[in-house]
């Protein structure tokens, strides 16, 4: 009996070991794409982080979930960027487009949105103390940032609600590259944080001004690398999910009935993406979303008096 025990947690042990290596492997299995002369995206478990190179070094835009990518990212981008990285871009805060910073230098150059420093503050305050506040966002702005290096020029919007509402995309001036952050989920149905101020119904108008930018290339925060076009399908679906949900309101429609009665189309052969225990994004969960918005049925965090 006792041996028996004694194999059972052999297995066990086992199992839990190749799990941790098959987890390993999921974390650091990165894979890089060419966007441009001069512009690369990183795909992995997590964002997708983006890489600029600049006669200074690099620039990279977010950094995944992980501090082992992090590292893995700075190295990549030192090689793709022309040397050191000169600058950190976060696009918002959650921890998938964060929470590599802190393998980068303390007291390297972080941009973001004082939104996104104000969630990080609010809500992710364990993960930034110690060694990692030194890679907190410290160069911040509401809604229009311009930012040179070298022979490079970053135009950092705040195009509206959408995701969260604090939520910057970066234009790559000269390369004509544009990445969104999670404001274009490509071929994926969207993560839409409420809570954070994020919103179906203002989504499809801060698309209209992301696209009076001038680019061509789109980098989005998950999905494969696409143009103006691409994001132009996911504002239509964007638009097909707000209609829902005003249909919703309009007739006073339940969660089921929404999600019975509701008429999507747009999301025709759309991934869906799954984290297990944590969230599972897909049509159910953009519904339940949208009838949360018009119906009231969630909890803004609280920032600071002055960040309302
Ligand atoms: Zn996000």
């Amino acid at each position: 009996m006792a041996r028996l025990w004694v194999r059972g947690a052999m297995i066990v042990a086992v199992l839990a070991a190749l799990g941790a290596v098959w987890f390993y492997q999921q974390i650091t299995d990165l894979e890089v794409t060419e966007v441009g002369p001069f512009v690369h995206a990183i795909h992995g478990l997590g964002s997708n982080v983006g890489v600029l190179r600049t006669d200074a070094g690099a620039v990279v835009v977010d950094t995944m979930t992980f501090r082992t990518q992090g590292a893995q990212i700075r190295e990549l981008a030192e090689e793709l960027g022309g040397g050191p990285v000169q600058a950190i871009i976060n696009t918002h805060y959650h921890l998938d487009h964060t929470h590599g910073n802190p393998a980068f230098p303390s007291g390297i150059r972080v941009v973001a949105t004082e939104r996104t420093r104000a969630y990080l503050d609010a809500v992710d305050a364990d993960y930034w103390s110690g060694a990692a506040a030194g890679t907190l966002p410290n160069e911040t702005f509401a809604n229009q940032h311009e930012i040179t290096i070298a022979d490079k020029t970053l135009r950092l919007v705040h195009p509206g609600r959408g995701h969260t509402d604090g939520d910057l995309v970066v234009l790559f001036v000269e390369d004509r590259v544009l990445h969104t952050g999670d404001l274009f989920f490509n071929g994926r149905y969207p993560n839409i944080d409420l809570e954070a101020g994020g919103s179906v119904r203002e989504w499809v108008a801060t698309i209209d001004r992301v696209l009076e930018l001038d680019f061509d290339r789109v980098i989005p925060g998950h999905g494969p690398v696409t143009d103006r076009e691409g994001l132009r399908q996911f504002q239509t679906f964007m638009r097909q999910l707000a209609n829902a949900g005003d249909e919703a309101l309009r007739k006073g429609w339940s969660l089921e009935q929404t999600r019975t009665e509701a008429t999507l189309d747009a999301d025709e052969g759309y991934e869906v993406m799954a984290i297990p225990f944590v969230m599972r994004l897909d049509r159910d969960f953009v519904l339940k979303r949208a009838w949360e918005e018009v119906s009231g049925n969630f909890e803004r965090i609280s920032l600071p008096e002055g960040m309302k």
